[in-house]
């Protein structure tokens, strides 16, 4: 493959919480550019192996990784054993994410918890396999110009706060400086780390935001760019992060977001 087809090509990437929506669309897209992607999943078979068989079908790579993202010896067992496998890990996209909704006044300790512990622990442990490999493995010759990349998928809730689900923000606007802390840390050994913030993206995870035309009439309000956001839209962003097209960024945070952050309601009120 070529690099301009197959910018991934030689590459092994994991994806966490791949067997849907944004995490799904990223394992096709970076299986698509030549990368092998670890598909990871936390129970969800059916789902996993019919995105894998995609892959297949279209003549790429993917494995079924199982895994829980908040509990360490599970990544722990997810990076060694796709190492074991396929020898290196080039990429991680620190993806899975859910959401507990609540009043604050409601908020249950449980909920404030499993947010923060897939959301931001999660990615905290992903991403601390993901940098001992790079550490180990340093720049591989014709395979990229960095060690390793990691991406942080965030969200426009990293600075936009929402009632409503403040364990949510709060995990998200941890991802924000954990990415931006690990990114300084690691930028000599050449390991790449950045975040996609994406704005409102049709998946499972806010469906009554955009599956009824109320609802998507409501949330088009917050949206300049006049439409919700689809899964390839983060997927390309994903796969430019990924490459060695974005070689010299590190630390930043893509909003991906149809201009969700650019305070909408003061277009006609300045
Ligand atoms: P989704 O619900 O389809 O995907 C979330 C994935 O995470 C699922 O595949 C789920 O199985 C997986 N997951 C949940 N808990 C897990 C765990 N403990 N271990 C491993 N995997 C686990 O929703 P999505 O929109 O694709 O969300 C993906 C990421 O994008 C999340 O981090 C989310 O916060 C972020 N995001 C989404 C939007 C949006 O509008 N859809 C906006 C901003 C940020």
């Amino acid at each position: 493959m070529d690099a301009r087809n197959a910018p991934l090509a030689g590459q092994k990437a994991i994806v966490t919480g791949a067997s849907s929506g944004i995490g799904a669309a990223i394992a096709r897209a970076f299986a698509a550019a030549g990368a092998v992607v670890g598909v990871n999943h936390h129970g969800d078979v059916a789902a996993t192996q019919a995105i894998i068989d995609d892959i297949a079908r279209a003549g790429g790579k993917g494995i079924a990784l199982a895994a829980d993202v908040s509990v360490e010896a599970e990544v722990q067992a997810m990076v060694r054993d796709f190492v074991a496998r396929e020898g290196r890990l080039d990429i991680l996209v620190a993806n899975a994410g859910i959401q507990r909704d609540a009043l604050f006044a409601e908020m249950r300790l449980a909920d404030w918890q499993r947010v923060l512990d897939v959301n931001l622990t999660g990615q905290f442990l992903a991403a601390r396999e993901a940098v001992r490999c790079f550490l180990k493995q340093g720049v591989v010759e014709g395979v990229s110009r960095a060690a390793g990349k990691i991406i942080c998928m965030s969200s426009v809730h990293q600075v936009i706060p929402w009632a409503g689900h403040v364990n949510y923000a709060a995990s998200k606007g941890g991802v924000m400086l954990l990415m931006q802390s690990l990114a300084q840390e690691v930028a000599p050994h050449r390991i790449r780390v950045n975040a996609i913030a994406p704005g409102a993206i049709e998946t499972a995870i806010n469906r009554p935001a955009w599956s009824t035309p109320e609802a998507l009439k409501r949330l088009l309000t917050l949206i300049p760019y006049g439409r919700a956001g689809k899964v390839d839209d983060i997927a390309k962003a994903a796969l430019w992060l990924a490459s060695d097209e974005s070689d010299y960024v590190t630390g930043t945070t893509l909003f991906v977001d149809g201009g969700m952050t650019l305070y909408p309601a003061f277009a006609d009120n300045g």
